[in-house]
Protein backbone atom coordinates (compact mmCIF):
# COMPACT_ATOMS: atom_id res chain seq x y z
CA UNK A 1 0.00 0.00 0.00
CA UNK A 2 1.30 3.36 -0.78
CA UNK A 3 1.66 5.93 2.04
CA UNK A 4 -0.77 8.06 2.54
CA UNK A 5 1.65 11.14 2.30
CA UNK A 6 -1.48 13.47 2.59
CA UNK A 7 -2.05 12.54 6.13
CA UNK A 8 0.08 14.57 8.87
CA UNK A 9 0.17 13.08 11.65
CA UNK A 10 1.39 15.28 14.82
CA UNK A 11 2.25 13.53 17.86
CA UNK A 12 2.49 14.48 21.28
CA UNK A 13 6.71 14.71 22.37
CA UNK A 14 6.54 14.35 25.85
CA UNK A 15 10.20 15.29 25.41
CA UNK A 16 9.47 18.93 24.35
CA UNK A 17 5.89 19.36 25.81
CA UNK A 18 4.68 20.02 22.19
CA UNK A 19 2.63 18.53 19.34
CA UNK A 20 5.00 18.21 16.81
CA UNK A 21 4.88 16.62 13.20
CA UNK A 22 5.49 13.42 12.78
CA UNK A 23 8.59 13.02 10.23
CA UNK A 24 9.85 9.39 10.50
CA UNK A 25 13.70 9.24 10.91
CA UNK A 26 13.71 7.19 7.32
CA UNK A 27 10.97 8.21 4.81
CA UNK A 28 8.14 5.34 5.18
CA UNK A 29 9.65 3.43 7.61
CA UNK A 30 8.91 3.48 11.42
CA UNK A 31 10.97 2.10 14.34
CA UNK A 32 8.61 1.60 17.86
CA UNK A 33 9.93 0.53 20.85
CA UNK A 34 7.76 -0.11 23.90
CA UNK A 35 8.54 -1.06 27.72
CA UNK A 36 6.87 -4.55 27.96
CA UNK A 37 5.83 -5.69 31.30
CA UNK A 38 7.20 -7.33 34.27
CA UNK A 39 6.17 -10.90 33.87
CA UNK A 40 6.31 -11.60 37.77
CA UNK A 41 2.06 -11.76 37.69
CA UNK A 42 -0.89 -11.33 35.51
CA UNK A 43 -1.48 -8.21 33.93
CA UNK A 44 -4.32 -5.94 35.44
CA UNK A 45 -6.37 -3.99 32.98
CA UNK A 46 -4.35 -0.07 33.83
CA UNK A 47 -1.09 -2.32 31.86
CA UNK A 48 -3.53 -3.32 29.09
CA UNK A 49 -5.30 -0.29 28.34
CA UNK A 50 -1.23 1.37 27.75
CA UNK A 51 -0.33 -1.44 25.33
CA UNK A 52 -3.49 -0.79 23.60
CA UNK A 53 -2.64 2.78 23.08
CA UNK A 54 0.31 2.02 21.11
CA UNK A 55 -1.05 -0.88 19.59
CA UNK A 56 -3.80 1.32 18.11
CA UNK A 57 -0.68 3.35 17.12
CA UNK A 58 0.62 0.76 15.73
CA UNK A 59 -2.31 0.25 13.69
CA UNK A 60 -2.82 3.15 12.36
CA UNK A 61 0.82 3.69 11.07
CA UNK A 62 0.11 0.37 9.59
CA UNK A 63 -2.85 1.51 7.59
CA UNK A 64 -1.33 4.29 6.16
CA UNK A 65 1.35 2.18 4.62
CA UNK A 66 4.46 2.59 6.70
CA UNK A 67 7.04 -0.53 7.26
CA UNK A 68 6.85 -0.23 11.23
CA UNK A 69 9.18 -2.65 12.95
CA UNK A 70 7.30 -2.43 16.79
CA UNK A 71 9.59 -3.87 19.29
CA UNK A 72 8.28 -4.47 22.54
CA UNK A 73 10.07 -5.95 25.36
CA UNK A 74 9.33 -8.94 27.86
CA UNK A 75 11.15 -8.01 31.48
CA UNK A 76 12.12 -11.34 32.60
CA UNK A 77 15.31 -10.60 35.33
CA UNK A 78 16.52 -7.11 36.85
CA UNK A 79 13.15 -4.90 37.62
CA UNK A 80 13.62 -5.17 41.66
CA UNK A 81 11.04 -4.14 43.79
CA UNK A 82 9.96 -0.85 44.28
CA UNK A 83 11.59 -0.30 40.80
CA UNK A 84 14.68 0.12 43.45
CA UNK A 85 18.30 -0.53 42.95
CA UNK A 86 18.06 -3.11 45.96
CA UNK A 87 15.51 -6.01 47.38
CA UNK A 88 14.58 -8.35 45.77
CA UNK A 89 13.78 -9.79 42.08
CA UNK A 90 10.25 -9.60 41.81
CA UNK A 91 10.25 -12.51 39.95
CA UNK A 92 12.64 -14.67 42.35
CA UNK A 93 10.60 -13.11 45.34
CA UNK A 94 7.33 -14.64 43.36
CA UNK A 95 9.34 -18.45 42.47
CA UNK A 96 11.02 -18.12 46.23
CA UNK A 97 7.14 -18.08 47.59
CA UNK A 98 5.98 -20.44 45.37
CA UNK A 99 9.08 -22.17 45.58
CA UNK A 100 9.18 -23.26 41.66
CA UNK A 101 12.04 -21.89 39.33
CA UNK A 102 12.30 -18.61 38.50
CA UNK A 103 11.67 -19.27 34.64
CA UNK A 104 8.15 -20.81 35.66
CA UNK A 105 6.85 -17.90 36.61
CA UNK A 106 8.30 -16.19 33.56
CA UNK A 107 6.16 -18.71 31.36
CA UNK A 108 3.48 -18.59 33.28
CA UNK A 109 3.04 -15.03 32.95
CA UNK A 110 4.24 -14.34 29.64
CA UNK A 111 1.76 -17.04 28.27
CA UNK A 112 -1.10 -14.79 30.39
CA UNK A 113 0.06 -11.96 29.40
CA UNK A 114 -0.14 -12.92 25.36
CA UNK A 115 -3.52 -14.31 26.37
CA UNK A 116 -4.80 -11.77 27.46
CA UNK A 117 -3.81 -9.55 24.57
CA UNK A 118 -5.01 -12.22 21.88
CA UNK A 119 -8.43 -11.83 24.01
CA UNK A 120 -8.65 -7.82 23.36
CA UNK A 121 -7.19 -8.62 19.33
CA UNK A 122 -3.79 -6.85 19.12
CA UNK A 123 -1.42 -7.45 16.53
CA UNK A 124 1.54 -8.87 17.91
CA UNK A 125 4.82 -6.79 17.40
CA UNK A 126 7.26 -7.16 14.98
CA UNK A 127 10.01 -8.59 17.71
CA UNK A 128 9.19 -9.60 21.46
CA UNK A 129 12.92 -9.57 23.04
CA UNK A 130 14.15 -10.79 26.27
CA UNK A 131 16.06 -9.24 28.82
CA UNK A 132 17.91 -12.67 29.54
CA UNK A 133 17.72 -13.17 26.15
CA UNK A 134 20.14 -10.37 25.88
CA UNK A 135 22.81 -10.42 28.71
CA UNK A 136 25.68 -9.98 26.37
CA UNK A 137 24.33 -7.26 25.02
CA UNK A 138 23.96 -5.21 28.30
CA UNK A 139 27.24 -6.22 29.34
CA UNK A 140 28.61 -4.70 26.19
CA UNK A 141 27.02 -1.63 27.06
CA UNK A 142 28.19 -1.43 30.41
CA UNK A 143 31.62 -2.01 29.62
CA UNK A 144 31.28 1.17 27.00
CA UNK A 145 29.93 3.23 29.30
CA UNK A 146 32.68 2.61 31.73
CA UNK A 147 35.16 3.08 29.03
CA UNK A 148 33.28 6.66 28.47
CA UNK A 149 33.44 7.28 31.96
CA UNK A 150 29.94 7.29 32.93
CA UNK A 151 30.11 4.32 35.26
CA UNK A 152 32.12 2.57 38.04
CA UNK A 153 32.48 -0.55 39.99
CA UNK A 154 32.10 -1.21 43.39
CA UNK A 155 32.27 -4.55 44.85
CA UNK A 156 31.39 -6.60 42.25
CA UNK A 157 28.49 -3.87 41.11
CA UNK A 158 28.46 -1.02 38.29
CA UNK A 159 26.47 1.74 38.62
CA UNK A 160 25.85 4.92 36.48
CA UNK A 161 27.45 8.05 37.94
CA UNK A 162 24.90 10.65 37.33
CA UNK A 163 26.42 13.60 38.66
CA UNK A 164 29.01 13.38 36.49
CA UNK A 165 26.55 12.63 33.17
CA UNK A 166 25.36 15.81 34.69
CA UNK A 167 28.12 18.38 34.27
CA UNK A 168 27.70 17.96 30.07
CA UNK A 169 24.30 16.39 30.26
CA UNK A 170 20.71 17.22 31.75
CA UNK A 171 19.81 14.05 33.84
CA UNK A 172 15.89 15.18 34.28
CA UNK A 173 15.63 16.13 30.74
CA UNK A 174 12.35 14.52 29.63
CA UNK A 175 11.27 14.32 33.48
CA UNK A 176 11.52 17.67 33.66
CA UNK A 177 13.15 17.63 36.81
CA UNK A 178 16.82 19.14 38.77
CA UNK A 179 19.58 17.00 39.84
CA UNK A 180 19.49 19.79 42.77
CA UNK A 181 16.09 19.28 43.75
CA UNK A 182 16.38 15.61 43.02
CA UNK A 183 19.54 15.49 45.74
CA UNK A 184 17.48 17.54 48.07
CA UNK A 185 14.47 14.79 47.92
CA UNK A 186 16.37 11.71 48.16
CA UNK A 187 16.91 9.82 51.66
CA UNK A 188 19.84 7.74 51.40
CA UNK A 189 18.52 3.80 52.17
CA UNK A 190 20.52 1.09 53.42
CA UNK A 191 22.52 -0.71 52.06
CA UNK A 192 23.01 1.86 48.94
CA UNK A 193 26.12 3.18 50.23
CA UNK A 194 28.12 1.41 46.94
CA UNK A 195 27.28 4.41 45.32
CA UNK A 196 29.16 7.23 44.94
CA UNK A 197 25.67 9.32 45.38
CA UNK A 198 22.26 7.75 46.10
CA UNK A 199 21.03 9.30 42.31
CA UNK A 200 23.34 6.96 40.66
CA UNK A 201 21.60 3.65 39.56
CA UNK A 202 22.45 0.24 38.97
CA UNK A 203 23.82 -1.06 35.12
CA UNK A 204 25.13 -4.27 37.31
CA UNK A 205 24.37 -6.27 40.22
CA UNK A 206 26.52 -8.22 41.98
CA UNK A 207 24.81 -10.85 42.92
CA UNK A 208 23.71 -12.24 46.55
CA UNK A 209 24.16 -16.15 47.32
CA UNK A 210 20.75 -16.59 47.28
CA UNK A 211 19.63 -14.71 43.94
CA UNK A 212 19.20 -17.21 41.62
CA UNK A 213 19.12 -15.83 38.47
CA UNK A 214 22.49 -14.65 37.95
CA UNK A 215 25.24 -14.46 34.76
CA UNK A 216 28.79 -14.12 34.40
CA UNK A 217 30.02 -10.59 33.90
CA UNK A 218 33.50 -9.07 34.09
CA UNK A 219 32.83 -7.35 37.05
CA UNK A 220 30.27 -10.58 39.30
CA UNK A 221 28.25 -13.10 39.10
CA UNK A 222 25.14 -11.13 38.63
CA UNK A 223 22.02 -9.60 36.71
CA UNK A 224 21.41 -6.37 34.89
CA UNK A 225 19.74 -2.91 36.16
CA UNK A 226 16.45 -2.45 34.92
CA UNK A 227 16.52 0.86 32.64
CA UNK A 228 19.61 -1.24 30.92
CA UNK A 229 17.90 -3.68 29.39
CA UNK A 230 15.68 -1.56 27.40
CA UNK A 231 18.68 0.55 26.14
CA UNK A 232 20.20 -2.92 25.15
CA UNK A 233 17.54 -4.03 23.12
CA UNK A 234 16.24 -1.07 21.59
CA UNK A 235 19.36 -0.28 20.11
CA UNK A 236 20.43 -3.54 18.81
CA UNK A 237 16.62 -3.87 17.33
CA UNK A 238 16.11 -0.40 15.91
CA UNK A 239 19.01 1.33 16.11
CA UNK A 240 21.30 4.77 18.31
CA UNK A 241 18.47 6.60 17.03
CA UNK A 242 14.65 5.60 16.39
CA UNK A 243 11.25 7.70 15.78
CA UNK A 244 8.75 6.14 18.67
CA UNK A 245 9.71 5.23 22.56
CA UNK A 246 6.86 4.88 24.10
CA UNK A 247 5.61 3.58 27.82
CA UNK A 248 2.95 4.22 30.39
CA UNK A 249 3.19 7.77 31.98
CA UNK A 250 4.44 6.15 35.49
CA UNK A 251 8.08 5.15 33.05
CA UNK A 252 9.04 8.67 32.73
CA UNK A 253 10.80 8.61 35.86
CA UNK A 254 13.52 6.55 36.19
CA UNK A 255 13.05 4.43 33.88
CA UNK A 256 13.00 6.68 30.92
CA UNK A 257 15.14 8.95 32.22
CA UNK A 258 17.90 6.87 32.49
CA UNK A 259 17.56 5.19 29.20
CA UNK A 260 18.17 8.58 27.74
CA UNK A 261 21.22 8.86 29.94
CA UNK A 262 22.51 5.02 29.55
CA UNK A 263 22.82 6.18 25.41
CA UNK A 264 23.84 9.52 25.47
CA UNK A 265 27.03 8.02 27.82
CA UNK A 266 27.37 5.09 25.51
CA UNK A 267 26.78 6.86 21.77
CA UNK A 268 26.72 10.44 22.55
CA UNK A 269 22.83 11.07 21.36
CA UNK A 270 19.82 11.26 22.26
CA UNK A 271 18.10 7.71 21.29
CA UNK A 272 14.85 9.05 20.74
CA UNK A 273 13.13 11.10 18.17
CA UNK A 274 9.59 10.95 19.45
CA UNK A 275 8.64 10.17 23.24
CA UNK A 276 5.18 9.05 23.98
CA UNK A 277 3.63 8.07 27.03
CA UNK A 278 -0.15 6.46 27.61
CA UNK A 279 -1.56 7.98 30.66
CA UNK A 280 -2.82 5.72 33.21
CA UNK A 281 -6.26 3.86 34.01
CA UNK A 282 -7.52 4.18 37.54
CA UNK A 283 -10.78 2.59 39.42
CA UNK A 284 -12.58 3.96 42.09
CA UNK A 285 -10.76 7.08 41.72
CA UNK A 286 -7.17 6.10 41.91
CA UNK A 287 -4.75 4.31 40.13
CA UNK A 288 -4.93 0.92 38.89
CA UNK A 289 -1.56 -0.79 40.82
CA UNK A 290 -0.43 -4.23 41.93
CA UNK A 291 1.09 -2.93 45.09
CA UNK A 292 -2.11 -1.13 46.03
CA UNK A 293 -4.74 -3.83 45.55
CA UNK A 294 -6.48 -1.69 43.34
CA UNK A 295 -6.99 -3.27 40.50
CA UNK A 296 -9.26 -5.30 38.28
CA UNK A 297 -7.89 -8.26 36.15
CA UNK A 298 -9.04 -8.90 32.35
CA UNK A 299 -10.51 -12.62 33.36
CA UNK A 300 -12.49 -10.74 36.24
CA UNK A 301 -14.11 -8.27 34.03
CA UNK A 302 -14.65 -10.14 30.96
CA UNK A 303 -16.34 -13.32 32.93
CA UNK A 304 -18.12 -11.09 35.97
CA UNK A 305 -16.73 -12.09 38.38
CA UNK A 306 -15.99 -9.60 40.33
CA UNK A 307 -17.80 -7.47 43.32
CA UNK A 308 -17.20 -3.99 41.04
CA UNK A 309 -19.56 -4.43 38.12
CA UNK A 310 -22.68 -4.86 37.54
CA UNK A 311 -22.10 -7.64 34.82
CA UNK A 312 -19.73 -9.38 32.09
CA UNK A 313 -18.40 -7.26 29.25
CA UNK A 314 -17.20 -8.57 26.07
CA UNK A 315 -13.67 -7.90 24.84
CA UNK A 316 -14.42 -5.01 21.95
CA UNK A 317 -16.71 -3.62 24.65
CA UNK A 318 -13.81 -2.95 26.59
CA UNK A 319 -11.54 -1.68 23.92
CA UNK A 320 -14.28 0.50 22.95
CA UNK A 321 -14.43 1.89 26.52
CA UNK A 322 -10.54 2.83 26.54
CA UNK A 323 -10.36 3.77 22.71
CA UNK A 324 -13.52 6.70 23.96
CA UNK A 325 -10.77 8.16 25.80
CA UNK A 326 -7.31 10.01 24.49
CA UNK A 327 -4.67 7.91 25.52
CA UNK A 328 -3.16 10.80 27.51
CA UNK A 329 -5.73 11.38 29.29
CA UNK A 330 -6.42 9.74 32.74
CA UNK A 331 -9.65 7.10 32.19
CA UNK A 332 -11.61 5.99 35.65
CA UNK A 333 -12.69 2.57 34.84
CA UNK A 334 -16.58 2.34 35.86
CA UNK A 335 -19.74 0.66 35.62
CA UNK A 336 -22.07 3.35 34.53
CA UNK A 337 -18.99 3.87 31.59
CA UNK A 338 -18.82 0.49 30.69
CA UNK A 339 -22.67 0.21 30.20
CA UNK A 340 -22.53 3.35 28.07
CA UNK A 341 -20.15 1.74 25.85
CA UNK A 342 -21.42 -0.90 25.27
CA UNK A 343 -24.72 0.95 24.27
CA UNK A 344 -22.64 2.91 21.54
CA UNK A 345 -20.50 0.03 20.50
CA UNK A 346 -23.86 -2.06 19.36
CA UNK A 347 -25.38 1.44 18.34
CA UNK A 348 -21.87 1.79 16.15
CA UNK A 349 -22.26 -1.99 15.03
CA UNK A 350 -26.10 -2.04 14.07
CA UNK A 351 -25.20 0.95 11.74
CA UNK A 352 -22.10 -1.08 10.16
CA UNK A 353 -23.53 -4.19 9.72
CA UNK A 354 -26.79 -2.11 7.73
CA UNK A 355 -24.43 -0.94 5.30
CA UNK A 356 -24.60 -3.87 3.21
CA UNK A 357 -28.67 -3.56 2.65
CA UNK A 358 -28.74 0.30 2.12
CA UNK A 359 -30.41 1.15 -0.79
CA UNK A 360 -28.24 3.74 -3.14
CA UNK A 361 -29.46 6.73 -5.10
CA UNK A 362 -28.66 9.70 -7.28
CA UNK A 363 -27.80 12.06 -4.90
CA UNK A 364 -25.86 12.17 -1.47
CA UNK A 365 -27.06 14.01 1.23
CA UNK A 366 -23.94 13.81 3.23
CA UNK A 367 -20.63 14.91 2.09
CA UNK A 368 -18.80 11.46 2.89
CA UNK A 369 -15.75 12.65 1.41
CA UNK A 370 -15.37 15.54 3.65
CA UNK A 371 -16.55 13.05 6.72
CA UNK A 372 -13.86 10.79 5.74
CA UNK A 373 -10.50 13.15 5.78
CA UNK A 374 -12.20 14.28 8.97
CA UNK A 375 -11.68 10.48 10.36
CA UNK A 376 -7.94 11.02 9.41
CA UNK A 377 -8.05 14.26 10.96
CA UNK A 378 -8.97 13.21 14.16
CA UNK A 379 -6.16 10.49 14.58
CA UNK A 380 -3.33 12.45 12.67
CA UNK A 381 -4.08 15.38 16.00
CA UNK A 382 -2.24 13.11 18.01
CA UNK A 383 -4.29 9.47 17.78
CA UNK A 384 -7.52 11.35 19.13
CA UNK A 385 -10.43 8.13 19.35
CA UNK A 386 -12.54 10.04 20.55
CA UNK A 387 -12.98 12.43 18.18
CA UNK A 388 -12.54 9.72 15.91
CA UNK A 389 -15.43 8.05 17.62
CA UNK A 390 -17.45 10.84 17.55
CA UNK A 391 -17.24 11.74 13.75
CA UNK A 392 -17.75 8.22 13.01
CA UNK A 393 -21.13 8.59 14.81
CA UNK A 394 -21.85 11.49 12.39
CA UNK A 395 -22.03 8.42 9.62
CA UNK A 396 -24.34 6.68 12.12
CA UNK A 397 -26.77 8.95 12.29
CA UNK A 398 -26.03 9.51 8.34
CA UNK A 399 -27.04 5.58 7.77
CA UNK A 400 -29.72 5.37 10.56
CA UNK A 401 -31.57 8.23 8.04
CA UNK A 402 -30.66 6.51 5.27
CA UNK A 403 -32.68 3.58 6.58
CA UNK A 404 -35.80 5.29 7.41
CA UNK A 405 -35.30 7.07 4.17
CA UNK A 406 -34.51 10.67 5.37
CA UNK A 407 -31.36 10.86 3.28
CA UNK A 408 -29.79 9.26 0.41
CA UNK A 409 -26.39 8.11 -0.69
CA UNK A 410 -24.98 7.51 -3.92
CA UNK A 411 -23.46 3.97 -4.62
CA UNK A 412 -19.73 5.61 -4.95
CA UNK A 413 -20.26 7.32 -1.87
CA UNK A 414 -21.78 3.97 -0.25
CA UNK A 415 -18.45 2.11 -1.15
CA UNK A 416 -16.36 5.26 0.17
CA UNK A 417 -18.20 4.71 3.68
CA UNK A 418 -18.01 1.25 3.68
CA UNK A 419 -14.39 1.04 3.11
CA UNK A 420 -13.92 3.79 5.55
CA UNK A 421 -15.91 2.74 8.33
CA UNK A 422 -14.64 -0.36 8.08
CA UNK A 423 -11.21 0.72 7.95
CA UNK A 424 -11.27 2.61 11.46
CA UNK A 425 -13.75 0.36 13.37
CA UNK A 426 -11.77 -2.84 12.67
CA UNK A 427 -8.67 -2.19 11.42
CA UNK A 428 -7.33 0.77 13.48
CA UNK A 429 -9.40 1.04 16.78
CA UNK A 430 -8.95 -2.81 16.59
CA UNK A 431 -12.56 -3.80 17.01
CA UNK A 432 -14.32 -7.07 16.40
CA UNK A 433 -17.41 -7.06 14.71
CA UNK A 434 -19.86 -8.90 17.77
CA UNK A 435 -19.40 -12.83 16.86
CA UNK A 436 -21.80 -15.16 18.21
CA UNK A 437 -20.14 -15.58 21.20
CA UNK A 438 -19.96 -12.10 22.23
CA UNK A 439 -23.78 -11.77 21.58
CA UNK A 440 -24.42 -14.37 23.25
CA UNK A 441 -22.35 -13.35 26.16
CA UNK A 442 -24.88 -10.07 26.07
CA UNK A 443 -27.92 -11.76 25.60
CA UNK A 444 -27.10 -14.21 28.01
CA UNK A 445 -26.26 -11.17 30.69
CA UNK A 446 -29.44 -9.77 29.66
CA UNK A 447 -32.02 -12.55 30.40
CA UNK A 448 -29.30 -13.22 33.35
CA UNK A 449 -30.47 -9.63 34.67
CA UNK A 450 -34.02 -10.83 34.54
CA UNK A 451 -33.30 -13.62 36.80
CA UNK A 452 -31.39 -12.43 39.37
CA UNK A 453 -34.00 -9.75 39.71
CA UNK A 454 -36.87 -12.13 40.11
CA UNK A 455 -34.75 -13.78 43.00
CA UNK A 456 -34.28 -10.74 44.25
CA UNK A 457 -37.93 -9.89 44.30
CA UNK A 458 -38.88 -13.37 45.62
CA UNK A 459 -35.98 -13.05 48.70
CA UNK A 460 -37.52 -9.83 49.61
CA UNK A 461 -40.72 -11.21 49.70
CA UNK A 462 -39.10 -13.78 52.08
CA UNK A 463 -39.82 -16.68 49.72
CA UNK A 464 -36.87 -18.36 49.98
CA UNK A 465 -37.95 -21.42 48.57
CA UNK A 466 -37.84 -19.75 45.04
CA UNK A 467 -35.16 -17.61 45.67
CA UNK A 468 -33.24 -21.11 46.17
CA UNK A 469 -34.93 -23.37 43.68
CA UNK A 470 -33.51 -20.62 40.87
CA UNK A 471 -30.14 -20.61 42.06
CA UNK A 472 -30.06 -24.51 42.30
CA UNK A 473 -31.43 -25.08 38.88
CA UNK A 474 -29.26 -22.09 36.89
CA UNK A 475 -26.15 -24.14 39.12
CA UNK A 476 -27.80 -27.56 37.45
CA UNK A 477 -27.08 -26.02 33.92
CA UNK A 478 -23.99 -24.41 35.38
CA UNK A 479 -24.74 -21.12 36.00
CA UNK A 480 -23.47 -19.83 39.28
CA UNK A 481 -24.49 -17.13 41.28
CA UNK A 482 -22.55 -15.19 43.72
CA UNK A 483 -24.21 -12.93 45.99
CA UNK A 484 -21.73 -9.77 46.91
CA UNK A 485 -21.61 -6.74 48.52
CA UNK A 486 -22.62 -4.88 45.87
CA UNK A 487 -25.23 -7.54 44.69
CA UNK A 488 -25.74 -10.79 42.71
CA UNK A 489 -23.19 -11.74 39.89
CA UNK A 490 -22.87 -14.90 37.86
CA UNK A 491 -20.70 -17.02 36.33
CA UNK A 492 -20.48 -19.89 34.01
CA UNK A 493 -17.62 -22.11 34.86
P1 LIG B 1 4.87 -3.14 34.59
O1 LIG B 1 4.67 -4.59 34.25
O2 LIG B 1 4.53 -2.81 36.00
O3 LIG B 1 6.27 -2.66 34.22
O4 LIG B 1 3.84 -2.30 33.71
C1 LIG B 1 3.65 -2.51 32.35
C2 LIG B 1 3.10 -1.27 31.71
O5 LIG B 1 1.81 -0.95 32.23
C3 LIG B 1 3.96 -0.02 31.89
O6 LIG B 1 4.05 0.68 30.66
C4 LIG B 1 3.19 0.79 32.91
O7 LIG B 1 3.39 2.16 32.73
C5 LIG B 1 1.76 0.42 32.55
N1 LIG B 1 0.81 0.64 33.67
C6 LIG B 1 0.93 0.26 34.95
N2 LIG B 1 -0.16 0.66 35.68
C7 LIG B 1 -0.99 1.30 34.82
C8 LIG B 1 -2.27 1.94 34.93
N3 LIG B 1 -2.94 2.00 36.09
N4 LIG B 1 -2.80 2.50 33.81
C9 LIG B 1 -2.15 2.46 32.62
N5 LIG B 1 -0.94 1.87 32.45
C10 LIG B 1 -0.36 1.30 33.52
ZN1 LIG C 1 11.74 -0.04 29.39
Amino acid sequence: MQISTKQNIEIYNSLSGKKEQFKPITDGYVGMYVCGPTVYSNVHLGNVRTFMSFDMIFRYLLHLGYKVRYVRNITDAGHLENDADVGEDKITKKARLEAIEPMEIVQRYTVDFHNVLNTFNFLPPSIEPTATGHIIEQIDLIQTIIDNGFGYEVNGSVYFDVHKYNQTNDYGILSKRKLEDLIHNTRELDGQSDKKNPQDFALWKKAEPTHIMRWPSPWSDGFPGWHLECTAMSTKYLGEYFDIHGGGMDLKFPHHECEIAQNKAAKGKDPVKYWMHANMLELNGARMSKSTGNYINPAELLSGQNDIMSKAYSPSVVRFFMMQASYRSVLDLTDNGLLASEKGFHKLLDAVNALDTLPTSSTSTFNVSEWKQKCYDAMNDDFNTPILIATLFEAVKYINQIKDESATITKADLEVLKNTINSFVFDILGLKNVSKDEKGTDKLSGAMDILMKLRQEAKANKDFAMSDKIRDELAAVGIQLKDGREGTTFSTN
